[in-house]
């Protein structure tokens, strides 16, 4: 960093009255742009992918230079999609989104975190509900890791009731999800639990149970 900032001041002021050397004019706006870069970590199962989650990413990129959509394995959840399907179904979600990449993680977020540089980790907040869980993991990174922020985002109202749980369960049902999930996602759900549409019939969500989202 401090090398990074001497450069740069060189830059500014040339060295010792020489003129700037073809070296640094080179390498000037990829370390102005090292300087600059602001990346945020949206860490989650994503099992599936939803338009909420969706909506998250699009407003962070708008914030950050670089979103990572962070799979994470969360064998302990007993995902219905593998951690590569998972990722692949994000990877299809962010198509054309320039600043916003996948990947997928195993083990401790700050150590993630810490690996990529990044300034903050983004978490969807829905509702109250959401907050006591998220207040607590938040605070309890902070203590292992000061380096960087957790930053809530609420979604578009229309998707706080939305969660990949509920919409697993209205799939499993026999239910249309078009409205919650991208078209590929709804798709590798059909596939994945070996649906037969019924559209004449299609099942309350209720039946389960499955009001409260997760
Ligand atoms: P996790 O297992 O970490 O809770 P999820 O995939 O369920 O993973 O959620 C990842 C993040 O996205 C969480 O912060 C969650 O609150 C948020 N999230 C989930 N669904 C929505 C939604 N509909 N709108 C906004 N944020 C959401």
């Amino acid at each position: 960093m401090r090398e990074a900032s001497e450069l740069l001041r060189g830059l500014r002021t040339g060295v010792a009255g020489q003129p700037h050397s073809p070296f640094f004019l080179v390498i000037a706006p990829f370390v102005t742009h090292y300087k600059a870069m602001r990346t945020a970590i949206y860490p989650g199962s994503f099992d599936p992918f939803t338009n909420g989650h969706l909506d998250v990413v699009q407003r962070a990129s708008r914030l950050f230079d670089r979103v990572i959509v962070a799979v994470a394995k969360s064998d302990g959840k007993h995902p219905l999609f593998l951690i590569e399907e998972r990722k692949s179904l994000v990877e299809q979600s962010i198509r054309g989104m320039r600043n916003v990449e996948a990947d997928t993680f195993d083990g401790l977020l700050v150590n993630y975190v810490e690996k990529h540089s990044a300034q903050a980790v983004l978490r969807g907040l829905r509702a109250v509900s959401d907050f006591e869980f998220e207040f607590q993991m938040a605070l309890m990174n902070r203590k292992l890791n000061d380096s960087f922020e957790t930053i809530f985002m609420m979604p578009k109202d229309t998707y706080t009731f939305l969660s990949s749980r509920i919409v697993k369960e209205i799939a499993r049902l026999g239910g249309d999800v078009k409205q919650f999930v991208p078209d590929h996602v709804q798709a590798a759900l059909s596939v994945k639990l070996g649906l037969k549409k019924d559209k004449e019939s299609p099942k309350s969500v209720t039946q389960t149970g499955a009001e409260s989202a997760s």
